[in-house]
C-alpha cells in the first residue's frame, strides 16, 4: 500500500499522545518500521545513552523516492487506510505518527532505496522541517539516523535520565524484540561496543541464550506446544458469547520454579509479536507460580500470545504497549493454565511434593508461629489449573512458639532434598537446603561481627563477563563485597576477576551469586546492598542444594548445626526449614485415638 496521510475521521480515532518519551522509544518505532518492512536483518547504533545518536539499518522493502518525504508527515502510513482497519491491525505501526513526531524533535537522516529503482534517496530533517534532499545509491534498504534528540526542547531533555539507565532501556527493547523475533538477525552497538547480536535461526532458544546466559536458559521450560486454547473453552463459557470464540495460543518459555530472581526484569510478554505490558496478565503468570516460589522473588518469563487480530484493540495508547482485549478473561485463564501445565508437568521433581493421602493439609504443623504453607499434590494442582484464580495454597497456623529446636535423631534422607528426624515429640522433617542457608547466615553475620570473614583464594581465578547494565552497578558493589571475603577487581573490557571468596562458598556458584547481587544492586532501592540481604544471598549459593546425597553423618552435623542457631525454624528468606508431625498427630491420622 502506498503512504497516505490518514482522512481525519480516521485520524482522530487513532489514539492521542506523545510517542517519543526518551531515546528507547525512538529505537522502538524505527525497529517496529524495520520489522514491518520485511527486514531479516536490523542493527541498531546508539550513542550516549540514544541522546547524542540513535541509527537504525534494515534490509526491508525501502520507501520508493517519490513517497520519503510524505513518510514524515503527520498520520502518514502504508498500513491502515480506514477505520475498518483499526479493528484488524496486523502490523506493529498503523499510527503514522512515529517519523514525523521524531523528526520534529531531532536531527534526522533517512537514506532509504527500493529494490526496484537504481538510485534511492537521502532526506535531512532539522526540528520538523526538510533541509536536504538528495538522490542517493546504496543497497535496498533503510537507514534512519536520529541526532541530538530534545535538542530543540529543553524541557524534555531535563527529564532524561542518566546516561547508563536510557542505555538500559535500549537495551531490554533489543532483548524483547530479539525473543520476539528470533528469524531475524539483530544487532545492536552501545558507543561502539556490541551489546548484542542474534544469529536469526528462528529458534527462541538461541536468542534467550544471548539474553539471559547459558546458565539461566538451561533452566528454563518450553511451554507445550499443543498449548491452544478455545476462547469459549476456557472454563468460562457463561461469560463468552460463541461468536468471540477464537483460538488463542500460548508459547515460549518459562524458568523452572528453581530459577528466581529479585526483580521482575526478567518477564516478557508479547501478544502477537508485541511487547506488551499488562498488569493481568502479569497476575496470571504470578498466580501460575504461586506456592513454587519463595515470597518476594520472581520468575523468568517469555510467553508469547498469540490470537486473532480483531480479538485485540491496540489502538489504546500511542506506545501500542497497551492493549484492550475483547476476551480478558479468556487470555488470563489460557495463559495461567499454560505456564502451570508447563512448571508442574516438567519442573524437576524438587519442585513439588504430593502429601499422603491420610494426612490432610490441617494435620501438618511446623513447630513455630509461622504460618504454614503445605504444597498441593497433583490431584490439587490439576483441579487448581482448572480455576484461574483460587485457594491455591492452603495453610494451617503453627504450634506453640519455641525457641530452640529439641534434639534430633536423624533416621536418613529423602528425595535428597529432606532429613526425617525423630524428637521427642514426633517426626520432624528438614529442608536441607533451607536449614543449611539458615547455618551459613548466621556463621557469616557472626563472622562480620567480630571483623574475622574467611576467605579462601581460588587456586585459578574466575574471570566474569558483565552485562553493561551490570558494570554501571560494579563500582560500589565491590567495595561492599570485600568485606564479606570477596577479591573481586575490573578485569578490562566487560570483565570481572574474582581471586576470593567467602570460604563457604562454593566455586560453581560464584557466577550465579554475582548475578544475583548486581540484579539487587540493580533494582536501585540498595546500592550497596544492605547487609542482611548480602548475608542471605550468600547463604543462598552456598548451602547445600536439593539433590545433594548426605550421608548420615553429614545430615547429623547439619541438624546438629542447625540446633545452634538462634532462629533454627526458618530460613533467612523466611521459609520454614522444617515441618512436624506431632505424636499426637500421627496416632489420630492412624486411628488410634
Ligand atoms: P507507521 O509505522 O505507523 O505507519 P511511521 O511514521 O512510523 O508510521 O512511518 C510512516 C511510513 O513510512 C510507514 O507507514 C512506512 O510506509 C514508511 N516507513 C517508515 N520506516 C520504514 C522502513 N524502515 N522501511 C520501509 N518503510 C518505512
Ligand atoms: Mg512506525
Amino acid at each position: 500500500m502506498p503512504i497516505r496521510v490518514l482522512p481525519p475521521h480516521v485520524a482522530t480515532k487513532i489514539a492521542a499522545g506523545e510517542v517519543v518519551e526518551r531515546p528507547a522509544s525512538v529505537a522502538k518505532e524505527l525497529i517496529e518500521n524495520a520489522i514491518d518492512a520485511g527486514a531479516t536483518d536490523i542493527q541498531i547504533e546508539i550513542r550516549r545513552g540514544g541522546r547524542r545518536l540513535i541509527r537504525v539499518s534494515d534490509n526491508g522493502c525501502g520507501i520508493p523516492r517519490d513517497q520519503a518525504k510524505l513518510a514524515f508527515a503527520r498520520h502518514a502510513t502504508s498500513k491502515i487506510s480506514s477505520e475498518e482497519d483499526l479493528l484488524r491491525v496486523t502490523t506493529l505501526g498503523f499510527r503514522g505518527e512515529a517519523l514525523s513526531s521524531i523528526a520534529a524533535v531531532s536531527q534526522v537522516a533517512m537514506l532509504t532505496r527500493v529494490e526496484g529503482e537504481t538510485t534511492g534517496i537521502l532526506l535531512r530533517l532539522e526540528g520538523g522541517e526538510i533541509v536536504r534532499s538528495d538522490k542517493r545509491g546504496g543497497t535496498p534498504g533503510t537507514v534512519v539516523t536520529v541526532e541530538n534528540l530534545f535538542y530543540n526542547t529543553p524541557a524534555r531533555l531535563k527529564f532524561l535520565r542518566s546516561e547508563f539507565t536510557e542505555t538500559k532501556h535500549t537495551v531490554k527493547l533489543l532483548n524483547a524484540y530479539a525473543m520476539a523475533y528470533p528469524e531475524l538477525r539483530f544487532r545492536l552497538t552501545v558507543d561502539g561496543r556490541l551489546s548484542l547480536q542474534t544469529s536469526g535461526s528462528g529458534k527462541v532458544y538461541d536468542v534467550l541464550i544471548k539474553v539471559f546466559g547459558l546458565e539461566m536458559t538451561q533452566q528454563m521450560l518450553e511451554i507445550g506446544s499443543d498449548e491452544r486454547t478455545l476462547a469459549a473453552d476456557t472454563g468460562q463459557e457463561d461469560s463468552v458469547p460463541a461468536s468471540h470464540s477464537s483460538e488463542i495460543r500460548v508459547r515460549g518459555y518459562v524458568g523452572a520454579p528453581s530459577l528466581h530472581r529479585a526483580t521482575r526484569d526478567y518477564q516478557f510478554l508479547f501478544v502477537n509479536g508485541r511487547w506488551i505490558r499488562d498488569r493481568s496478565l502479569s497476575y496470571a503468570i504470578r498466580e501460575a507460580y504461586r506456592t513454587l516460589l519463595p515470597t518476594g522473588r520472581h520468575p523468568v518469563t517469555v510467553v508469547h500470545i498469540a490470537l486473532d487480530p480483531t480479538e485485540v484493540d491496540v489502538n489504546v495508547h500511542p506506545t501500542k504497549r497497551e492493549l484492550r482485549f475483547r476476551d480478558p478473561r479468556g487470555v488470563f485463564a489460557a495463559v495461567q493454565r499454560a505456564v502451570r501445565r508447563t512448571i508442574i508437568g516438567q519442573a524437576p521433581v524438587a519442585a513439588m511434593t504430593s502429601q499422603p493421602a491420610a494426612v490432610r493439609a490441617g494435620d501438618w504443623e511446623r513447630g513455630t508461629h509461622f504460618r504454614q504453607q503445605v504444597r498441593l499434590n497433583r490431584t490439587q494442582m490439576a483441579l487448581e489449573m482448572q480455576r484461574p484464580v483460587d485457594t491455591g495454597m492452603l495453610t494451617t497456623t503453627g504450634a506453640p512458639m519455641r525457641e530452640q529446636l529439641p534434639m534430633l535423631r536423624v533416621l536418613g534422607q529423602i528425595k535428597q532434598m529432606y532429613i526425617i528426624s525423630e524428637g521427642p515429640e514426633g517426626l520432624y522433617l528438614i529442608d536441607q537446603h533451607a536449614a543449611h542457608e539458615r547455618i551459613i547466615f548466621e556463621q557469616l553475620q557472626a563472622e562480620q561481627t567480630a571483623m574475622a570473614v574467611s576467605s579462601q583464594t581460588l587456586l585459578e581465578p574466575l574471570t566474569i563477563e558483565l552485562t553493561p547494565r551490570q558494570q554501571g552497578l560494579l563500582g560500589e558493589l565491590l567495595e561492599h563485597l570485600k568485606s564479606f571475603g570477596f577479591d573481586i577487581a575490573p578485569f578490562g573490557g566487560n570483565s570481572l576477576l574474582v581471586r576470593a571468596v567467602p570460604a563457604a562458598l562454593g566455586p560453581a556458584h560464584i557466577r550465579s551469586m554475582i548475578a544475583e547481587l548486581l540484579d539487587v544492586a540493580g533494582e536501585g532501592r540498595n546500592v550497596p546492598v544492605s547487609l542482611e540481604h548480602t548475608l542471605t544471598v550468600i547463604a543462598c549459593h552456598s548451602a547445600v542444594r536439593a539433590g545433594q546425597t548426605l550421608t548420615t553423618d553429614e545430615a547429623r552435623e547439619l541438624v546438629r548445626q542447625l540446633e545452634k542457631t538462634s532462629a533454627p525454624y526458618t530460613c533467612p528468606h523466611g521459609r520454614p526449614t522444617m515441618i512436624h508431625l506431632s505424636s499426637a498427630q500421627l496416632e489420630h491420622s492412624f486411628g488410634r485415638r
